[in-house]
């Protein structure tokens, strides 16, 4: 069995990896991914097929961090940035049996039935209202004593469920919404703190820095897998290592031994002095086994939501106006469906001329029992659902359904033992870290920070 020696080792190659990898390279970092699956990417595909180019994975991300922004500036000459079209920046939410646009401006949400009159008015009383003393606050215990339960279900239940598709009781706003957190801490409210910031940033010496992060919504030329693409190039097909199978890593004198299994039964092993994993705590008790149990277990434990995710495409559109980003659904309203999004509306190229592109996604955390079900029964559900939320009878001319049972990390009341955890592990094993969506934010401008973050942090040791 030959070893391989490598400085350092990133494991999978999804966003996060191939960041990662691609910072490194950069600096002349002597760098190699190991990835279970045949492709690069991760959670991350687009595909083109009878004229439409649909998302499998993820639809779209913010332009929410520095990084992200950073990033495509890097990737310029090879892969190209798309913000949504000026037209899809309205949301709607559904309400009983129609879609509301979300209040974009003061005299809207005076105007706007989604939230009670009660609730409206209470909010002018934000401003005065004290600031929460409990850590681990649940988001709906925080929006409810802040803003009135209305705003908990038609405005945060509906977004969290197209961010986590997750329960607004179950995920800490500490962990999962950490600036609205911040905002009540730091500034006593959501109004006090969002009038302070942006004084702040009128003022802030970096403020040229922080105007590119528009929060923005991107894709890129040709969908997101351009840009998981671009990064495999720029790294290199000798830097990356795909079907590695039963990975598993061991401590050694000097660094880590790092086993699989590539094409049948040809084990491989690599040397390397640091490990970098960023897969999912469902994934990693078989990868490093010598951890503890009692960390491992924290690891295992870690609340994921199940989506599946339906590419429905028309040749013909015949259903409501598609003048929208798309539209969210509050669990309140106990539908099959917890979104859809309008991607031919929001980048252009992704339907033929008079078609449409819609993504549906379903399941969440709150309807598991949907991802039991066949795909015909699926395809049955969407149908009926689109018939009711799009006012659209003809049949679909495309229509892929992709199921993922462990979509999105749930940042709950777990989330701090686990975070412990990892603390616990890079301590005791100094040169392994342990990243990926378990920690630092779940979508991609999160990831993408975090993999720089840990670049810049690796180029100093
Ligand atoms: C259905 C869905 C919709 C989403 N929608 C959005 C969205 O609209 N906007 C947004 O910003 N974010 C969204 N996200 C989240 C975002 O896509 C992810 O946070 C991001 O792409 C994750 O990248 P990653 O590299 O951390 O993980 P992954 O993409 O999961 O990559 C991890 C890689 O590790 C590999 N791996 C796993 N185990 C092993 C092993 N034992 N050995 C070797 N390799 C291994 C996997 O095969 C995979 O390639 C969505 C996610 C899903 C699933």
């Amino acid at each position: 069995m030959e070893n391989i020696e490598k400085e350092i080792v990133i494991i999978g190659a999804g966003l996060t990896g191939l960041t990662l990898a691609f910072y490194l390279r950069k600096r002349g970092k002597n760098v190699l991914i190991l990835e279970k699956n045949e492709r690069t990417g991760g959670v991350i595909n687009t595909v083109t097929e009878k004229g439409f180019t649909y998302e499998t994975g993820p639809s779209t991300g913010v332009l929410s961090s520095l990084e992200i922004v950073e990033l495509f500036e890097d990737l310029v000459q090879q892969c190209s940035l798309q913000v949504a079209a000026k037209g899809a920046n309205k949301r709607y939410i559904w309400k009983k049996t129609k879609w509301e646009a979300l209040p974009s401006g003061l005299l809207s949400a005076v105007r706007t039935p989604l939230f009670t009159l009660k609730d409206k008015l209470r909010i002018l009383g934000e401003l005065f209202r004290k600031a929460g003393g409990t850590p681990n606050e649940s988001v709906a215990d925080l929006v409810v004593r802040r803003l009135g339960k209305s705003f908990l279900d038609y405005a945060v239940d509906p977004f969290l469920s197209g961010v986590y598709a997750g329960d607004p009781s179950q995920l800490i706003t500490r962990h999962a919404l950490p600036k609205l957190y911040a905002l009540e801490q730091n500034y006593g409210g959501f109004v006090r703190g969002t009038i302070a910031k942006q004084k702040e940033a009128k003022t802030d010496p970096q403020r040229a820095q922080h105007k590119k992060v528009t929060r923005q919504v991107f894709s890129v030329v040709d969908g997101l897998k351009k840009l998981t693409e671009t990064l495999h190039e720029q790294i290199g097909n000798a830097n990356i290592l795909t079907n590695c199978k039963d990975l598993s890593i061991q401590p050694t004198a000097s660094g880590f031994s790092i086993q699989f299994r590539q094409n049948s039964d040809d084990v491989k092993s690599i040397l390397a002095s640091k490990v970098i994993t960023t897969i999912g705590g469902y994934a990693l008790a078989d990868v490093i086994p010598f951890a503890d149990a009692s960390d491992l277990k924290h690891f295992a434990e870690t609340t994921y939501s199940p989506v599946i995710q339906i590419a429905v495409g028309y040749n013909h559109w015949s259903g409501i106006k598609l003048d929208a980003f798309g539209g969210l659904i509050s669990s309140k309203d106990k539908r099959s469906v917890l979104g859809v999004l309008f991607p031919s509306a929001i980048f252009p190229y992704r339907a033929p001329e008079g078609g449409a592109l819609l993504s549906v996604f379903m399941g969440g955390t709150k309807r598991k029992d949907l991802l039991l079900l066949p795909d015909t029964e699926i395809e049955k559900l969407v149908k009926a659902e689109l018939k009711i939320l799009m006012k659209v009878d003809a049949e679909p001319d495309l229509l892929r359904i992709h199921r993922y049972q462990h979509a999105i990390a749930q940042y709950d009341v777990k989330t701090d033992d686990r975070l412990k955890s990892i603390s616990n592990i890079e301590k005791k094993y100094p040169g392994l870290i342990i990243a990926g969506s378990i920690r630092d934010g779940i979508g991609m401008s999160d990831r993408v920070k975090q993999a720089k973050i840990l670049a810049k942090e690796l180029m100093m040791t």
